[in-house]
């Protein structure tokens, strides 16, 4: 068997960045303690779990808003994640006077600030993003005129009013977003699009399908709550059309799976940490050895 290690894979700038931000502050005697991380810092449990044992409290509860765990701190330092948070609870953590980190992406910032820019010019404004993930909610409440678009489906129903600039979820899919984008212009006229993939979700995505030709089953690493990981494991069934497995960990693979397999790949989302993808390439290359 052989094994094809996809690349680029794994930790992009900002998740990076991210993770040493909390790393430092838990070592930093300058920072009020409790560390508390709103949300998860980036979306793979193993990292969450290595952040708890370094000493961060990670609020992260689906029925509970973000606005509700800051109603409850009194002291401490917050910590906002690699996908930012909505405008409001940053306020509440600066009128409670706690402590504010801000661990948010530069490129989810980027989307932010032209936003921003286009509210500011009267435009009504079309965010395309995954309902309910915390980089989408950041951005919807940013003004009351931005409005949410998930799949090309969701345009029918939209009734706002032209000039419209359209932007997105810096982890979109690059097929999906091409095929909203579509739609969009077919309904509007006066219409500004930029597409805001960011650049390491785009090579990850472009590297699978440019990859995946001859394969005939790929493994994506990641946590099924990170989009970037989700979208690589789609492309690979969509696009490349290969049996395609999104695993949290080499505990996860069933040898019943690569039966009669001759080509594996492997890649991992950009909130994977290298060591869970290496164990996963290590298994496929014994396996290959000993059978
Ligand atoms: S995937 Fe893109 S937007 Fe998200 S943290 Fe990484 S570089 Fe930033």
């Amino acid at each position: 068997m052989i094994v094809r290690d996809i690349r680029p894979r794994g930790f992009c700038k900002g998740v990076h960045f991210a993770i040493e931000k909390v790393k430092d502050i838990l070592k930093s005697n300058e920072y009020p303690k409790p560390i508390y991380v709103l949300g998860y810092i980036v979306h793979n449990k193993h990292v969450v779990d290595e952040l708890t044992e370094l000493g961060a409290i990670t609020l992260d509860d689906r029925s509970k808003s973000r606005m509700a765990f800051i109603d409850e701190i009194d002291s401490g330092t917050i910590v906002i994640s690699a996908h930012g948070t909505p405008i409001d609870v940053i306020e509440k953590i600066k009128e409670k006077n706690l402590s504010l980190v801000d661990a948010t992406c530069q490129d989810v910032y980027v989307t932010h600030d032209l936003i921003k820019a286009y509210l500011n010019k009267g435009y009504h404004v079309i965010y395309i993003g995954k309902k309910d993930h915390p980089e989408t909610n950041a951005s919807l409440s940013l003004g009351e005129n931005v409005y949410l678009v998930e799949h090309a489906s969701d345009i029918k129903d939209l009734d706002i009013k032209e000039p419209v600039f359209v932007t997105n979820q810096t982890t979109f899919s690059i097929k999906d977003i091409f095929n909203i984008h579509l739609a969009l212009k077919d309904k509007y006229q006066d219409i500004i699009i930029t597409e805001e993939i960011c650049n390491a979700t785009r090579i990850r995505q472009n590297a699978i399908i440019k990859s995946n030709e001859d394969v005939d089953l790929c493994y994506i690493v990641g946590d099924t709550r990170s989009n970037n990981s989700k979208n690589l494991a789609k492309l690979s069934k969509e696009i490349t059309h290969t049996k395609t497995f999104l695993i949290q960990s080499v505990d996860d693979i069933n040898p019943i799976d690569l039966k009669d397999v001759k080509i594996v790949s492997v890649s991992s989302g950009a909130s994977t940490p290298e060591y869970l993808t290496k164990e996963v390439i290590a298994f496929f290359k014994s396996y290959s050895n000993n059978n």
